[in-house]
């Protein structure tokens, strides 16, 4: 029989804000020693009262609005109880039935291989919640036991709930990744899927082709990377497919993700709303946001990345791809563009642009790639790629010579003109030194030079590089060139 993969996520990013959600404790809780950022609010002792962060209820409201959402009048926050060790008051204050944002939707291209192609794909809601604390468990120690760290517990939450309309593992990889980048462009979080700045879980059924009644899902959870989501949902469809095949029911469960075994396992059976016994917060108002704070915000939306890409790619003449690879990040896009600016009067010209593009887009992220740096915090500042480019353009610096000053600029930190001049790297220029070069090319070559007189012309390239080789690559190459041909012709009987 076939089948069609039915799939909704609920996605978590931590809120980049300065302090936590309900407390006035930094939110710096990955770099910090552990429980040195705590309070009695977010340690959750008896009396000590809550108050709401009003950044974070902005960036909630600006991810709402970006997601097409609307944002009700009335909010309020929401006891949610459960009974867990990363939980210091033994409840999470989350939003239970009045959320920030409802019935959004998120565009994708769709999954080639099925036929819906690109839609929206509803959000259902956004809300707001707090973090809990962190634990480490060391279950085979001989004791066993586990540590809690409450820096994270009461960092700001932001929860996406997309409706169950993606079909397929692929589908789900694209609505994740132009949600990553949103809130990226946003500027409402850092979005690092490694450190856990934004998870995602995946909820699963499959049904058959043609039916419009929902399966029963499965909800995984553990990815964390959008590959992981994507392999994750491609074992559980066809675990679920072995089940109904094998004459089986579904069985309506929380799963993880084994990341080094590949497979989904059983954790615990699906918990219900009721089972959290949800409470209005009897310790914070509720929130009435107004029309002009809505507008406010709207209004100071910065540019996402389709329009900054369909931009960039008509403002300086780009490729579709040159413009997709310059705003994977907002970073990106900023670096990119601050070094067009600094090149001054020529910043409109494609040529420039393209060379910055390539630039950026080869060596650079080469060297990022390397070592796991994203461009936000690149050594060689948009000032220092236009510097680098600046000596290429007054012809100071060959090409292939710029690759190697970019290292060490990447690696040292300094200036493209004081390693050129360190270490003696500056194109030559001079037509007596790059005669010198070819008289001495021209005598150790004797077979090259009889080639060419005998009409092989590329002889005169083998010469050119071994000029080229002489100067340690710092001949001008096209002077080089030239002055090869003309000592070959003055060779001619
Ligand atoms: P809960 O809070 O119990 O996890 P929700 O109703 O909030 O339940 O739904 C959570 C997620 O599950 C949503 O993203 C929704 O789209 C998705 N979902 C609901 N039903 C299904 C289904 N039958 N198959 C796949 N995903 C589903
Ligand atoms: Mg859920
Ligand atoms: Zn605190």
């Amino acid at each position: 029989m076939e089948y069609e993969t039915v799939i909704g996520l609920e996605v978590h990013v931590q809120l980049d804000t300065r302090s936590k959600m309900f407390c006035g404790c930094p939110a710096d809780y990955q770099t910090a020693e552990p429980n040195t950022r705590t309070c009695p609010v977010c340690l959750g002792l008896p009396g000590a009262l809550p108050v709401i962060n009003r950044r974070a209820v902005e960036y909630t409201v600006m991810t709402g609005l970006a997601l097409h959402c609307r944002i009700p009048e009335f909010t309020k926050f929401d006891r949610k109880n459960y009974p867990y060790p990363d939980l210091m008051k033994g409840y999470q204050i989350s939003q239970y039935d009045l959320p920030l944002a409802l019935n959004g939707y998120l565009e994708i291209d769709g999954d080639p291989d099925l036929e819906y192609g690109g839609r929206p794909i509803g959000v259902e809601r956004v809300h707001l919640e707090e973090d809990v604390a962190k634990m480490q468990h060391f279950p085979d120690d001989a004791d066993g036991y586990s540590l809690v760290d409450v820096n994270r517990s009461g960092v700001p939450l932001m929860e996406i709930v997309s409706k169950p309309d993606l079909r397929s593992p692929e589908e789900a990889r694209q609505y994740l990744t132009s949600l990553h980048s949103m809130v990226q462009y946003l500027g409402v979080s850092t979005a690092n899927m490694q450190d856990g700045n934004f998870r995602c879980d995946a909820n699963v059924s499959i049904r058959p082709a043609g039916s419009d009644i929902f399966g029963t899902r499965t909800e995984v959870k553990n990815m964390n990377s959008f590959r992981s989501v994507y392999l994750a949902l491609e074992y559980e469809v066809e675990r679920q497919r072995r089940v109904v095949e094998d004459g089986g029911t579904v069985v309506q469960e929380t799963r993880g993700w084994v990341e080094d075994r590949g497979v989904t396992v059983s954790q615990r059976s699906k918990e219900y709303a009721h089972d959290y016994r949800y409470f209005p917060e009897p310790d914070l108002p509720p929130l009435n946001i107004g029309a002009e704070w809505v507008d406010s915000l709207q209004s100071a939306l910065p540019e996402l990345a389709p329009q900054r890409k369909a931009r960039i790619q008509a403002q300086y003449g780009l490729s579709e791809y040159d413009a997709g690879q310059l705003t994977v990040s907002r970073a990106m896009a900023d670096y990119f563009e601050a070094t067009v600016a600094l090149r001054g009067e020529a910043a409109n010209r494609p040529a420039v642009a393209k060379e910055v593009a390539n630039w950026m887009t080869g060596d650079l992220s080469y060297l990022l790639n390397q070592d796991h740096r994203d461009i936000a915090a690149c050594p060689v500042s948009p000032a220092g790629l236009t510097e680098l480019l600046g000596l290429i353009a007054d012809g100071s610096l060959s090409t292939s010579l710029a690759k190697p000053v970019l290292e060490q600029m990447y690696a040292t930190g300094g200036p493209a003109a004081e390693i050129v001049r360190e270490q003696g790297l500056a194109q030559i220029s001079d037509t007596g030194e790059i005669e010198a070069a070819v008289a001495e090319a021209i005598a150790a070559n004797p077979k090259a030079v009889a080639d060419y007189l005998s009409g092989k012309e590329t002889a005169a390239r083998f010469l050119m590089g071994q000029v080229m080789r002489i100067t340690k690559g710092q001949a001008q190459p096209e002077l080089a060139l030239q002055l090869v041909q003309a000592g070959l012709e003055a060779q001619r009987p």
